[in-house]
């Protein structure tokens, strides 16, 4: 019988994509998905650092993984991988009693069949499980797991492996790591420098992706717009891009995130004129004061934000722009909390991902700056622009009803079993009532009603928007 496993993803797009490479690296190993811990040999929890109550998720998750196998006397080999893993590294058994077996750094997720099996040889070896071994340097009582958290330069990945979870949607990496450094982010730490992928081997899972079927291919980075082919001198993010639209079979191309510094008029341009390009661009902007900015290490200014904004609008006009924001940042004045308001009333952003400011490990901001706005001031900041964003949102669906909108149908809804759900290229959620034989095409909705965070819409009879991608 095929021993079976489960991944558990906490974080950003950039992990549930690692995930589904880990997923197809434990399947060409011979592991079979169960949804069950309980039934699993190997349980795989992907982690995220970027904010503080993300990485408690995991102490959560192991004391209940612990608690299976004490109850059932044995359990399923336990691996930690993700940003924690790379973050805390043998420091995680110290805080949830020695349950993970493996710890794999984000760099080392294709050595992970390799280490679950060393995993499973050296339980075998004890006879009483992994619980009753310890070595040098491990605290007293704690068993030392197989841990891998070294660089790997190749950001290559073997072709057809990576086992895809969304029909629809494919992630394709394009960058690994970051070099920016700002002030209060661990990914420069955990996820190491900025590696560019080839060219050849992005196209080639491109084209795989939709020669399997998917309609949208979703280009990831942490500065997606500072690519550099390394197999191509001279091709930029334009040129990925346009190379990338030439590929049959696709309908949409999206990326996260841009930069805010590296928006050249020939990417406007080409995003103008390329039809599978998605009007949307999420662009962090984090904090709507320079001040503030300038201690995040952002390198603009609130003025070149806006600017660009103006610029961005002016070639693109039907763009839907959507951003990260923090709140209570060390030093974040009143006023500056006032700039971050009248920035967002100013831009009016479709969407946004809002956070009260916590100190991440090993960062600039954690080290060199106190964390001197009050807990209840924070709440209070993030309440307000949550608010505003929230009545921005409203206004922005609301001038969609009575329209017709084209909406790749990507899943069933969240809301209700009987409804579908997709997104209009703008990125908006659009839900509709409708058959799952829908599921992956281009459909015509009329919109009849709008919320702060979807639009409700009826398909149009009889007519579909053609598939862009023949
Ligand atoms: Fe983190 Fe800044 Fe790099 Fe984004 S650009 S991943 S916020 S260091």
């Amino acid at each position: 019988m095929a021993r079976k496993y489960l991944i558990e993803t906490f974080g950003c797009q950039m992990n549930v994509h690692d995930s589904e490479r880990m997923a197809g690296l434990l399947e060409q190993a011979g592991f079979e998905p169960t949804e069950d811990a309980v039934d699993a040999d190997v349980v795989v929890i992907n982690t995220c650092s970027v904010r503080e109550r993300a990485e408690e998720k995991l102490y959560t998750r192991l004391g209940e993984l612990a608690l299976i196998k004490s109850e059932h006397g044995h359990g399923p080999i336990v691996a930690v991988a993700g940003c924690v893993a790379q973050q805390e590294g043998e420091a995680i058994l110290r805080r949830s009693g020695g349950i993970a077996d493996v710890i794999v750094g984000t760099q080392a997720i294709r050595r992970l069949p390799m280490l679950v099996e060393q995993a499973v040889e050296k339980k075998g070896q004890t006879g009483t499980g992994i619980f009753s071994r310890r070595s040098r340097g491990a605290s007293e009582g704690i068993p030392v797991p197989i841990i891998d958290l070294d660089p790997f330069e190749d950001v290559t990945f073997p072709l057809g492996v990576t086992r895809r979870s969304d029909p629809v949607k494919a992630y394709v990496t394009i960058i690994e790591g970051c070099n920016e450094f700002c002030s209060f982010c661990v990914v420069p730490y955990t996820r190491g420098h900025e590696r560019m992928r080839p060219k050849a081997d992005i196209l080639a899972e491109v084209r795989e992706a939709a020669a399997s079927g998917r309609r949208e291919v979703q280009l990831l980075g942490q500065i997606v717009n500072h690519y550099r082919a390394p197999d191509e001198p001279g091709c930029d993010f334009t040129g990925l891009l346009e190379a990338v639209h030439a590929v049959p079979g696709l309908d949409r191309i999206r990326f996260a995130s841009p930069h805010p510094r590296h928006f050249p008029e020939r990417f406007l341009e080409a995003m103008a004129a390329l039809p599978k390009i998605c009007r949307h661009l999420h662009l962090p902007v984090q904090s709507g004061s320079t001040r503030v900015l300038e201690a995040m290490r952002r390198r603009y200014t609130r003025e070149s934000y806006l600017d660009l904004i103006g610029r961005i609008r002016a070639i693109v006009p039907d763009v839907a722009l959507s951003t990260d924001m923090i709140v209570g940042f060390p030093g974040e004045s009143d006023a500056d909390f006032e700039e971050t308001l009248s920035l967002t009333a100013a831009v009016r952003f479709h969407s946004m991902f809002s956070f009260k400011y916590s100190p991440r490990p090993n960062t600039l901001a954690q080290l060199r700056l106190a964390d001197d706005v009050h807990e209840g001031e924070k709440t209070r900041r993030i309440v307000a622009l949550q608010a505003l964003q929230r009545s921005i949102q409203v206004e922005l669906n609301e001038t969609l009803v009575g329209g017709e909108v084209e909406v790749l149908v990507d899943g069933a809804s969240r809301r209700r079993e009987t409804e579908l759900s997709g997104r209009t290229s703008q990125n908006v959620v659009v839900n509709l009532p409708g058959p799952a034989a829908w599921i992956g095409r281009l459909v015509a909705v009329r919109v009849e009603r709008a919320g702060p965070y979807s639009v409700w819409g009826l398909r149009t009879d009889g007519f579909d928007f053609a598939p862009r991608g023949a």
